[in-house]
């Protein structure tokens, strides 16, 4: 992957970033997002923020090459203090991390962010907490995605500020729009979730502190939703 041939996954999270859009890539590493959307004019300019010094000096490397120094900001900063009041953001892409840790960036900075940007965000896992803040922050997810590469499974979610948000608990597991979907990509996953799940609960059958009391129970909450989504028939045996 470079800045010309994104991977499927930054693809994917490309086409959801408005065009004309002033935007910040943070947690960028290589840049590759902001410059090639610069390279096809789909964007205006954008701020790359890195909090580490070897991905921040790939980023510069990258935008310099493509001599887009006056379009990108390089800058080295931790979440969301990367962007300045001046930049004119309008989307806003955090990627390839964990979902926890993009929902810590947005609490930690949302008192830089003015409301109106795109959020569009590609967890690594954690989809649920990061769902769970955008509902408690007042963003609707206007759309969403999932893909396989390399044997993960991508999730994207779009979203932006609205008046009344409302999720249930299965929509914040599974995502609202992925739901309803219920694409291949989206049945293979839970499928497999399901299967990892049951043997995960399987294992845990004989054990008994309360500990393991509290992982049972959730793994049951968990594969009760997958099952009822997939319309999958309950394993017989052990299920407490
Ligand atoms: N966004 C690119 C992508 O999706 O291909 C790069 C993902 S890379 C796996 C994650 C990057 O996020 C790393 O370069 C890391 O230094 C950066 N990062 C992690 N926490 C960050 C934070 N709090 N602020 C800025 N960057 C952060």
């Amino acid at each position: 992957m470079n800045h010309q041939t994104l991977s499927r996954r930054l693809q994917l999270v490309a086409a959801h970033i408005p065009p004309g859009a002033r935007l910040a890539d943070i947690g960028s590493d290589h840049a590759y997002l902001p410059v090639a959307l610069l390279r096809r004019g789909a964007i205006s300019a954008a701020v790359a923020g890195e909090v580490a010094l070897t991905p921040l000096r790939a980023a510069q490397r990258s935008v310099e090459h493509n001599d887009l120094q006056a379009l990108i900001s390089v800058r080295l900063a931790d979440g969301l203090a990367a962007l300045e009041p001046g930049d004119g953001i309008t989307a806003v892409s955090l990627c390839g991390m964990g979902g926890e840790t993009i929902r810590d960036i947005l609490e930690q900075g949302k008192a830089r962010l003015n409301g109106r940007e795109r959020l569009v965000l590609q967890p690594n896992g954690g989809e649920q907490p990061l769902r769970q803040w955008l509902l408690g922050n007042g963003y609707r997810i206007l759309a969403e995605e999932i893909l396989r590469e390399n044997r993960f499974d991508y999730e994207i979610i779009v979203a932006e500020r609205a008046e009344e948000v409302r999720y249930s608990a299965e929509q914040l597991y599974f995502g609202p729009r992925l739901m309803a979907v219920r694409s291949p990509a989206f049945l293979d996953k839970w499928q497999r979730a399901l299967r990892r799940k049951r043997q995960t609960l399987a294992g845990l059958a004989n054990a008994r502190q309360e500990l393991v009391e509290e992982q049972r129970r959730g793994l049951q909450q968990e594969i009760g939703w997958i099952e009822g989504m997939l319309g999958a028939l309950p394993v017989d045996g052990p299920r407490g």
